[in-house]
């Protein structure tokens, strides 16, 4: 028999409804061929799992194409083009036996506010209905009918903070290929939720831990075999914006398995919306001194959650302080990169910086020395989270204002890996404070450097969501008080139960 062959790539982003910048090609890394196999082979990434169980069942991986990139806004139309036909010409070929797809759900472009659904759709229109699909997304992915029509298994992260990239990508391997060997015929029991999880929302805390410990149950004992839960991206303004529970059974749906798990949920819901510390508890901690630096994640302007990255609420909070520790922050402000370059390492120049696009924090006019430039810069995570992802960062400039070190970077990035600090020349062990565009995935990366705290900060990010402009993905709760129960998805159904009423609170 000649060895078979999976087809997998396609376009990993999380979008933001009302970040206006728009994400072009640039921002994201680009592999094709046995360079997108070869740099995901071993590392905790979604398409590095279904690499690394693909091989070791003796199955060749193709990768027509991988655009990966951080969140952000809305992609490119081109982009998603792109990313769509070179894979659907790869699936007329017809040269595999199956195809996974390591997408990150929850993509926007100006005119689909499914592109993964539409991606999907087109290649199930090339294959047929009989070629196994799978598909690997993120916990926050938004999910979708047409998604879930369209794959014969869909796996999310079972973690948040994120660190089962890998497994997820086995998931969806191990699914197809229970399938090409007749072993496997997922029936899939599905239910939506009209509501957001708001900050407490960890799976290694209440109330997701129990839910998660109760999922995984029902997979060890054989009562499904497949189970994911999706916390969707909050700052999707979509129709059906909200949580799902998929629980895949073999040959059968588990309904009541999915039924209970989303009632819990349902039940649980005000649970979900958490609280963050002020920025001002801890900038007070670190002025008395702290054994390891505090790092913080920067609520209100999280990259990680699709903000632009230019806010300056914290940096104008270290910079009004005296008190304070040595400090790194960053700051994406393409225009204070260049202003940088162009005086040198050295010079002391005076800059506004930041504040373009972030809504809340206008932009700052700051004086200090330039310390450091760069035209590019390579990450490699350290993990666990993604450990061995490797990226290049564009433009970049460090500044030092008094004990505050401005990291200014030509393009918005998360810092959920110490390796961004340390591919800019700055060693964050040697920080009092470090600020992160992240509000979950850092702590696990940064966990062995550092106290980690996300703090309250204003921002398009936050999860004040009542001061955002929802407009289609209403109603859900916490804006919407309705009466829901929830029910069954059948192929076809709308998503937001039509029978549900609701009276807005904001
Ligand atoms: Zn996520």
């Amino acid at each position: 028999m000649a060895q078979r062959r999976i087809l997998v790539g396609g376009i990993a982003q999380e979008s933001h409804s009302f970040n206006p910048v728009l994400m072009g090609r640039s921002w994201f890394t680009i592999r094709t061929g046995g360079q997108a196999v070869e740099a995901a082979r071993g590392s905790n990434s979604v398409l590095g799992g279904v690499v690394d169980a693909a091989e070791a069942n003796g199955i060749e991986v193709s990768v027509p194409a991988m655009f990966r990139a951080q969140s952000g806004g809305p992609v490119e139309e081109a982009v998603f083009e792109e990313v769509r036909d070179i894979m659907c010409e790869a699936a007329r070929r017809g040269d595999f036996d199956a195809i996974v797809l390591p997408l990150h759900g929850g993509m926007l472009t100006p005119s689909l506010d499914d592109p993964e659904g539409a991606l999907i759709t087109a290649l199930r229109g090339i294959v047929g209905d009989d070629l196994p699909l799978t598909v690997g997304f993120d916990l926050h992915a938004h999910v979708t009918p047409e998604i879930l029509a369209g794959c014969d298994l869909l796996a999310g992260y079972l973690t948040n903070p994120h660190g089962d990239q890998g497994q997820t990508g086995r998931r969806a391997f191990l699914a197809a290929l229970g399938m090409l060997e007749g072993r496997l015929r997922p029936m899939l029991a599905a239910v939506h939720l009209p509501m957001l999880t708001l900050g407490n929302d960890r799976t290694d805390e209440e109330p997701l831990l129990s839910l998660h410990a109760r999922a995984r149950l029902a997979v060890e004992t054989g009562e499904a075999c497949d189970v994911s839960i999706f916390n969707a991206q909050q700052f999707l303004d979509v129709r059906g914006l909200g949580q799902w529970v998929l629980a895949y059974g073999n040959g059968s749906a588990p309904n009541g398995l999915a039924l209970d798990l989303a009632q819990t949920l349902w039940d649980r819901r005000r649970e979900l919306i958490g609280t963050y510390p002020s920025l001002d508890e801890y900038l007070d901690r670190a002025a008395r001194g702290t054994a390891r630096p505090l790092i913080l994640g920067d609520q209100g302007d999280r990259v990680a959650g699709g903000s632009p990255g230019d806010g300056t609420f914290v940096l104008r909070a270290l910079l009004a302080r005296d008190d304070l520790p040595p400090s790194a922050v960053p700051i994406a402000d393409a225009a204070a990169v260049q202003g940088c370059q162009d005086a040198g390492p050295g010079a002391t120049v005076t800059l506004t910086v930041g504040g373009r696009y972030s809504t809340v924090s206008p932009p700052l006019t700051v004086t200090g020395q330039v310390v450091s430039v760069g035209r590019s810069a390579q990450v490699v995570y350290d993990g666990p989270a993604d450990a061995g992802y490797r990226i290049t960062l564009g433009g970049y400039a460090v500044l030092r204002v008094g004990q505050v070190h401005v990291v200014l970077t030509d393009q918005p990035y998360s810092y959920l890996d110490p390796g961004y600090y340390r591919a800019m020349g700055i060693d964050p062990a040697l920080m009092g404070i470090v600020i992160t565009r992240s509000g979950y995935h850092f702590t696990l990366n940064y966990a062995a450097l550092g106290d980690c705290v996300t703090v309250d900060t204003p921002g398009m990010t936050s999860y004040r969501v009542a001061e955002l402009p929802f407009k289609k993905a209403r109603p859900f709760f916490p804006l919407d008080e309705m009466d829901f129960t929830p029910r069954l998805h059948r192929c076809g159904d709308a998503v937001v139960d039509p029978s549900a009423t609701q009276s807005p609170l904001a």
